[in-house]
């Protein structure tokens, strides 16, 4: 199993209570945009899915909500330059080959983190899939990098972002889902968050006869 020490070269807020950290890779180091790693520090370990993208080259990125927990504030806390060891990546939550048919990513919150890599290497490589990314957050001071969001589809023609800010909207259902996605025969969905949205997502998309073999999903195990 690949396992690296990375140094801590940065870490900032990329949205209300939600910091991302910028950690130093070595050359060989891979991966594939949508993976994740499991990042130890101080005895406890988390997995974090990589939030950047791999022509990042010479760093990795990962962001999450600042929950208070111990292993978060050491992370939040450590002088950079810390040494943090890091096994993967690991994962199949990535981009499919076929370019014809589009991809549709349903993000809850953090859920964002693979989603962002994704999008960010199809259009570094210029991939010709179309790409749309439903995205829920509480309110927007909240969504993480929504500002590169907005202004990647604003560049780009095969990039499309719906947002969706529960406090005055509700949450996503199936109805925002087909009003977002438009035709559905031949997407695939991408579907990533903490297993409480995953759920009601697979709910919503069952409920629009979406079959099982073109859903993917990414659970944020440890966020209840
Ligand atoms: C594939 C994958 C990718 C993830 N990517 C991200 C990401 O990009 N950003 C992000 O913020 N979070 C991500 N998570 C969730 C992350 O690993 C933490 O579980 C979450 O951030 C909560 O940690 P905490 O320290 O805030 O909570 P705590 O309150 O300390 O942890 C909550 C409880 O869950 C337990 N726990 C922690 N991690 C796991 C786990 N993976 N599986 C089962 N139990 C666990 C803890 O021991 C504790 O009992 C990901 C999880 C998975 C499985």
């Amino acid at each position: 199993m690949a396992h690296n020490f990375l140094q801590l070269k940065d870490r900032f807020p990329v949205a209300e209570g939600t910091m991302a950290f910028v950690f130093r890779t070595p050359p060989d180091f891979n991966f594939r945009a949508g993976q994740y790693v499991e990042v130890f520090l101080e005895n406890a370990h988390r997995d974090f899915s990589i939030a950047s993208s791999p022509q990042d080259k010479g760093i990795l990125m990962v962001a999450t909500r600042m929950t208070g927990s111990a292993f978060k504030k050491s992370l939040a806390e450590v002088p950079l330059n810390t040494k943090a060891i890091m096994e993967g990546p690991f994962g199949d939550f990535t981009l499919h080959e076929n370019k014809d048919k589009k991809a549709v990513f349903i993000a809850g919150g953090i859920g964002i983190t693979p989603a962002r890599s994704i999008i960010k290497d199809a259009m570094e490589r210029k991939l010709p899939h179309k790409i749309k990314l439903i995205y829920s957050n509480r309110n927007r001071e909240g969504a993480a990098f929504l500002k590169d969001l907005e202004k990647w589809q604003r560049e780009n023609p095969n990039f499309e972002l719906y947002t969706r800010m529960t406090d005055r909207e509700g949450y996503v259902d199936a109805e925002f889902i087909k009003k977002s996605a438009g035709e559905l025969a031949g997407a695939i969905f991408y579907v990533v968050g903490p297993p409480e949205m995953a759920g009601a997502m697979s709910k919503a998309l069952e409920e629009l006869k979406i079959s099982r073999d073109d859903i993917r999903f990414e659970e944020f195990s440890g966020y209840n």
